[in-house]
């Protein structure tokens, strides 16, 4: 098929509940950016989130819990111990994460996430999400990124009230990180058992990374059952190994985010753009990220402030020049 024949396919299939294969999305990927042809992707993918999403966009809050030296040390963290960059320790107590989490569902922030580096006290926030849940009514959602852990953790967390899990094989695993991928794969197995849902993106995208490895991550974002895909770009961090890598193009993270549309198509009907622009919502991203306290993409903890200053406001106004609006909601 040709590039053209194949978008073609690809948005008919996309409310079919199957994926493309690994080939096709290979071939989708290595369209070169800002050709017609990826006009006419990324045109096809926002089609596919109209008809999917019924042009639904929603908000994704990050909150940093901790903004301490983590010792896995993986090559694109700000936070990792060897790189010296973060020197100073700071946790969000109970009362600053309450505040923050109340801050975002009054903002329709529909899935909040509490972020910790990997050796902090899953039992700890066990308490602090029963403590969110009795202090902060409303419809949004609360979830964790968090470390590793088993089946019977999972099960904990959900009793916990706990709704989803931030979980991934991140790009280069094992090798610009010192996990072991099975240990990944296995928490991800953990999740897709649990009650808990999951929310997988292909990330952290940069310039070094191959289309048959985006593909991979593609599907498998879907063949662990995340409610939520898309893709996160790794932000260059100087000081770190990888921050000598320029950042991937807005353009280039567009046509992730849409051959991830055109991929995953009604299997993964929420897909999420970090950092957030217009270009990503254009082609087919209808979920976006703010982020505030400890950011593993900074050198400072962004204490009472967002990532970038990019606050809901902003991402509304995004999401409403490329056509959508924002639910707190399904
Ligand atoms: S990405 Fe996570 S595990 Fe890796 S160094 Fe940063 S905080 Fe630690």
């Amino acid at each position: 098929m040709t590039n053209l024949e194949l978008i073609a396919y690809a948005e008919q299939n996309a409310q079919s509940g199957t994926l493309l294969t690994h080939d096709q999305i290979v071939q989708l990927l290595s369209i070169a950016p800002e050709s017609a042809e990826w006009s006419a992707l990324g045109a096809a993918a926002r089609r596919v989130a109209h008809t999917l999403t019924g042009d639904r966009a929603y908000l994704w809050g990050a909150i940093g819990v901790d903004f301490a030296p983590c010792s896995m040390n993986c090559d694109f963290c700000s936070l990792g111990e060897k790189w010296g960059i973060v020197r100073e320790t700071r946790s969000y107590d109970a009362r600053e994460t309450v505040a923050q989490v109340r801050e975002y569902a009054e903002a329709g922030v529909r899935w909040i996430v509490l972020r910790t580096t990997e050796f902090y006290s899953q039992d700890a926030l066990g308490d602090m999400i029963r403590t969110i849940r009795t202090e902060v009514p409303g419809d949004y959602e609360i979830g964790l990124n968090i470390g590793e852990f088993d089946l019977a953790k999972a099960n904990w967390l959900a009793a916990c009230g706990v709704d989803f899990i931030y979980h991934s094989l991140r790009l280069g695993e094992g090798k610009d990180t010192r996990f072991d991928p099975k240990v990944r794969l296995s928490t991800l197995q953990a999740v897709k058992d649990s009650p808990l849902k999951l929310v997988f993106l292909v990330e952290p995208v940069g310039i070094e990374h191959t289309n048959e490895e985006i593909a991979d991550l593609i599907l498998l974002t879907a063949q662990y059952g995340a409610i939520v895909s898309g893709s996160m770009a790794r932000i260059p961090v100087a000081g770190t190994p990888l921050g000598v890598h320029p950042q991937v193009s807005d353009a280039r993270m567009a046509q992730i985010i849409a051959v991830t549309r055109l991929a995953c198509g009604s299997c993964v009907p929420d897909i999420c753009i970090h950092p957030g622009t217009r270009l990503a919502m254009e082609f087919g991203a209808n979920v976006t990220v703010i982020e505030t306290g400890s950011v593993p993409r900074d050198t400072c903890c962004c204490s009472g402030g967002k990532w970038n200053q990019f606050d809901a406001a902003r991402a509304k106004e995004l999401f409403a020049q490329a056509g959508y609006t924002v639910h707190q909601t399904a």
